[in-house]
């Protein structure tokens, strides 16, 4: 047989390599910013655009190439920064394996400017996947400046396989925030289509942090300080109250790069324990140095990995040193090993103050009165400051109230029955609900007893609700007085101009301004003034995650958060007319069973399954 192995050609060999280096844009971005930082520049730019599909330019003011290495720089295993094996082992820049360049310069169009400190002239290389097309002696400033045009020319697959310019933008500006909070004095611009983003001056860290992610970040954050034989700790954690639903602000930096291990996000957590609600994030920004040869920063072609000699104790020393930060600050309560946690305030009423019970008559109130089908706002549900106390009465209330509520008759005559009851329950309103354990409102129907999850039956509410309006655009908004003007950072907020029009539908009202802020002057109504930032925030948050995932609509994500922060809480006290309104909004509603977030919303135990049971 004839002989069948051939090399490949290396810019084949490149291309399929690049596969590995080159995910999108922001990986390109990440290696041109890296190599900036590598050459020892203190001022660097960096212009996208189109989320950089059209353009990825980092100009920077670094050493420069001489005119060989600058050839030399593309191809592939070529590296000024490693020249043995050792090296690895001891190494204080973010690249060494010589690929990046190779690789970018095999999939796009390249253009690089160069010159060194020492050198009066210039290089200027042109490079269209892998081939130098041109090659000039040109006058330029000392330093580097490469763009990268026309990304994934040749493949066309990869090219179509690109988000939409703004979740690509997001992910440059993720890799953009890795870099600059871990290089605070190297000064930093960002443009995108033309106009600045980022304009990061020289700073300590805790500016840094503030100038990335707005000035809110700056009475967020608590110092971390340690120093031990295996690790040097620096950094800041956010206070507890400022722990977040979503991740994005958590950053661990080892030996000034940034690392992603979900062992040691672990040890933050944990540090925060029992001050943070379990399914919220710290957030931290912590930057740990060990000696280069206890970690493996090799076990993954984009480095975001990295093995620790020894991560249990690193684990520990983590853990302590954030939580004593915390107490120290006076941000935890006490640090007593002896203590007892049964004897803690639960979460829900830390910082809230004791409410002297007071029983009210509502001297308003008229049982014959029709509880509207429609209005489900909030405050309908919202109970007097006899929070914490009713439930002393609550079974008592209903038992009192029986008869009263007995000759309620209101649905069967408001036609609810239709959709509230099925077939065989034709009139079997009693109009009677009560609330169990703060969580269930019960009601009785022929077939049985109704047990509806009042968290989720909300949700279910607000959520066609937001969505009827947002579609039909006649949400109310509640015009404030005073407007509120509340910080946002650059990105988040790009985020509420993108969302601007379908916030507005269901009644936020608001301007972004310059210099980091968001004036809102009006909200739905379902939304107390207090709550505004956090229903924000979070929205934001979820618009960030929503977009990487499915291809859920922007209205349908809109209401979703909406619905998930203004809905009914488990562990909150309904009266009467919130209850029933309750149920007769949920069996008003289109889909009825499910909760948008596809939970059961109720269940009927029939009359079968209760005599089954007293058998
Ligand atoms: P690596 O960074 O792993 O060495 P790269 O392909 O990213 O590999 O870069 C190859 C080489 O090109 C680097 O080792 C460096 O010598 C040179 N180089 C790349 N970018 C710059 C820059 N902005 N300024 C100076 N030299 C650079
Ligand atoms: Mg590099």
């Amino acid at each position: 047989m004839e002989d069948i192995i051939k090399l490949l050609p290396d810019h084949v060999a490149n291309q399929i390599a690049a596969g590995e280096v080159v995910q999108r844009p922001a990986s390109v971005v990440k290696e041109l910013l890296e190599n900036a930082i590598d050459a020892g520049a203190d001022l660097i730019k960096l212009i996208v655009k189109d989320g950089g599909k059209t353009l990825i330019q980092v100009v920077d003011n670094g050493s420069g190439m001489s005119e060989t290495d600058a050839r030399l720089s593309f191809e592939r295993h070529a590296t000024s920064k490693i020249s043995c094996a050792e090296d690895l082992f001891n190494l204080d820049t973010k690249g060494f394996r010589g690929e990046a360049l190779a690789s970018i310069a095999a999939i796009a169009h390249v253009d690089m400017h160069t010159r060194t400190e020492s050198s009066e002239t210039g290089t200027y290389i042109k490079i269209e996947g892998s081939k130098i097309v041109a090659q000039e002696v040109v006058a330029t400033p000392k330093g580097t400046s490469i763009s990268v045009k026309n990304l994934f020319f040749n493949i066309p697959a990869r090219r179509n396989f690109l988000k939409s310019n703004q979740v690509e933008l997001r992910h440059i500006t993720d890799e953009f925030h890795r870099v600059a909070l871990v290089h605070p004095h190297i000064e930093f611009h960002f443009y995108n289509n033309g106009s600045e983003i980022f304009n990061l001056p020289k700073a300590k860290h805790r500016q840094r942090i503030t100038h990335v992610f707005g000035g809110r970040m700056k009475d967020r954050l608590v110092p971390v300080n340690e120093e031990t034989e295996v690790v040097r700790i620096s950094g800041f954690v956010c206070k507890p109250e400022f722990a977040k639903k979503s991740r994005g602000e958590q950053f661990f930096f080892a030996n000034n790069r940034f690392i992603k291990s979900p062992y040691l996000h672990h040890a933050v957590v944990a540090a925060f324990e029992g001050l943070i609600k379990s399914d919220t994030y710290p957030g931290y920004f912590l930057y740990l140095d060990v000696d280069p040869a206890s970690i493996d920063i090799n076990i993954h072609p984009t480095k975001t990995e990295v093995k620790f000699d020894d991560e249990n104790t690193l684990y520990a020393i983590i853990r302590s040193t954030i939580k004593h930060s915390l107490g120290q600050f006076n941000v935890a309560p006490i640090l007593d090993f002896e203590h007892n946690p049964n004897l803690d305030t639960p979460y829900a009423f830390k910082g809230k103050e004791a409410v002297i019970p007071n029983v009210m008559v509502d001297a308003s109130f008229n049982p014959f009165q029709e509880v509207s089908n429609k209005s489900v706002g909030r405050s309908l549900y919202q109970k007097p400051n006899t929070k914490g106390w009713e439930n002393l009465y609550e079974g008592l209330e209903t038992l009192v109230n029986t008869d009263d509520f007995s000759s309620l008759e209101i649905e069967s005559e408001t036609g609810v029955q239709g959709t509230f009851y099925s077939e065989d329950d034709e009139d079997a309103s009693s109009g009677i609900t009560f609330q169990l354990r703060r969580k269930y409102i019960v009601s009785t129907i022929k077939s049985g007893m109704l047990v509806i999850n009042q968290n989720r039956a909300h949700e279910r509410i607000l959520f066609e609700k937001f969505l009827g309006e947002i579609t039909v655009k006649e949400g109310i908004s509640q015009q404030m007085l005073f407007p509120l003007e509340l910080p946002f950072s650059h990105q988040d907020r790009t985020i509420l101009k993108e969302m601007k029009e379908s916030l507005s539908n269901v009644g936020f009202m608001f301007d972004t301004l310059d210099h980091e802020t968001v004036k809102v002057t009006g909200v739905p109504l379902a939304v107390a003034e207090s709550g505004i930032g956090t229903v924000l925030d979070r929205l934001i948050a979820d618009y960030k995650e929503g977009f990487e995932g499915s291809e859920i609509s922007q209205a349908e994500l809109l209401a979703k958060t909406l619905a998930k922060n203004l809905a009914v809480r488990t562990g909150e006290a309904l009266d009467q007319g919130s209850q029933l309104a309750l149920v007769n909004d949920l069996f008003g509603c289109k889909e009825p069973t499910l909760s948008p977030f596809q939970k059961i919303t109720y269940t009927i135990i029939s009359e079968g399954d209760i005599e089954k049971k007293l058998n």
